[in-house]
């Protein structure tokens, strides 16, 4: 298996040596920027196939690096860190296009569990434009429309969508949607797949028709238009 390659931008030494250690200590590349541009300029040169991405960094700040890369359609999976853990800087990160985030004091395990699933992840990238019917989802810039109109999703509903296009026509059972939306390998009993499905319906088939995300009784759930 080809080795992960992970590239974490941060500037404070103490950090950077803790994250790197751990990293390599998982058998994984790290190759380290101390500010914004470097990270840009690095990027710009290797593939890497996940970046741990310090939301403070000196100069131009971790969202503004995240807008940067996303503005140049590059889709390296993003997991963000910050120091403040407050739910406004989460959101910006996630909209800004950051496919997770994790608030700083973090304990190692969670970081290396969450920079392995971008890296499962990382595969996912092309092709860039799902469609079924008039609902399409550019990969690279996240953006969903249905009949050409914007839709706006967050984190989670962005990938129940995008695993729903990359199998149209399939019934994805709960199961199925909680390990590759959730990353949960067990039934944790909730009906956490069944609210977000109802959200992600009321967003692109409440004012569209035909309707396209169906409940198969019984089953699960599947993205087709009606036969
Ligand atoms: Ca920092």
């Amino acid at each position: 298996m080809r080795r992960m390659r992970v590239l974490l931008v941060e500037d404070e030494p103490k950090t950077v040596s803790f994250i790197r250690k751990a990293l390599l200590a998982e058998g994984l590349a790290v190759d380290v920027a101390g500010d914004g541009e470097a990270a840009l300029a690095m990027v710009a040169t290797t593939p890497f196939d996940a970046l741990v991405l310090d939301i403070m960094l000196p100069g131009r700040d971790g969202l503004s690096v995240l807008r940067a890369l996303r503005e140049r359609r590059n889709a390296t999976p993003v997991l963000l860190l910050s120091a403040r853990g407050e739910v406004g800087e989460r959101v910006d990160g996630l909209n800004a296009g950051a496919d997770d985030y994790l608030a700083k004091p973090f304990v190692l395990a969670e970081l290396i569990a969450r920079v392995r699933a971008l890296g499962r992840r990382r595969g996912e990238t092309s092709p860039v434009l799902l469609r079924v019917a008039d609902l399409t989802l550019d990969t690279v810039t996240r953006q969903a429309r249905r009949g050409g109109v914007a839709i706006e999703l967050s984190t989670r509903e962005y990938r129940l969508l995008q695993h729903f296009l990359r199998s149209p026509g399939r019934v994805c059972s709960r199961m199925e949607l909680l390990e590759a939306v959730w990353d949960y390998s067990f039934d944790p009993g909730t009906n956490v797949v069944d609210v977000y499905v109802g959200r992600l319906r009321e967003k692109i088939d409440a004012r569209h028709e035909p309707k396209l995300l169906q409940t198969v009784r019984g089953c699960g759930y599947v993205l087709r238009p009606p036969s």
